[in-house]
């Protein structure tokens, strides 16, 4: 399990959660056994954490990537956008963490082929763009889209390249660590 302190980040300038509170819903909380896609028993949707003093340490570290970004726009707070963003801190890869109450929200514009975008721009590097509905991840490349299924906690996302008439292409698949 990643350390809390992976997570420790700062918000941007004027950002506030305000009303939003999509990561108690979104996420697991090893430490209150909560499971991810179902509201955490503490939140008061709308409002906030009820044990916002006392919360767990993963809690207290975490602000999605709207939180720290300025330059995503209004469409992409998670309370409007359905998405959770964040940053993997082992792996660099770009996590999308959906609201299973509208699992078809990464598939909109203009958040769809925003990530399309940031998929080709992290191809050079080997950052990948995943997206979790709950467990269930789908890799999301400039050419297509990968689903891999429910992720253990020992699995791993591989990509190999492949080269083919048209090019390079990436082979993608989930292997236990
Ligand atoms: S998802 Fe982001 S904006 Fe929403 S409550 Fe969590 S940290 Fe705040
Ligand atoms: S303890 Fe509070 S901050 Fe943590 S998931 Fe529950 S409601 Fe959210």
């Amino acid at each position: 399990m990643l350390d809390p302190a992976a997570f420790v980040s700062t918000p941007a300038p004027g950002r506030d959660c305000g009303t939003c509170t999509l990561c108690c819903k979104v996420y697991d909380v090893p430490a209150l056994e909560k499971p991810a896609g179902s509201w955490c028993r503490h939140c008061q949707p709308g409002r906030g954490c009820g044990i916002h003093e006392t919360r767990p340490a993963h809690c207290r570290s975490f602000h999605c990537m709207w939180m720290t970004e300025a330059w995503l726009g209004p469409e992409w707070k998670p309370e409007r956008s359905k998405l959770v963003l964040s940053v993997d801190p082992a792996t660099r890869f770009l996590l999308v963490q959906v609201d299973p109450g509208a699992p078809g929200a990464w598939r909109r514009e203009p958040f769809y082929g925003q990530l399309k975008s940031w998929a080709a721009a992290g191809l050079q590097q080997g950052r990948q763009v995943v997206v979790f509905l709950n467990k269930s991840a789908t890799v999301v490349l400039p050419d297509r889209d990968v689903p891999l299924g429910v992720m253990g906690p020992n699995d791993r996302i591989v990509a190999r390249e492949r080269p083919t008439p048209q090019g390079l292409t990436l082979d993608i698949e989930k292997v236990a660590a």
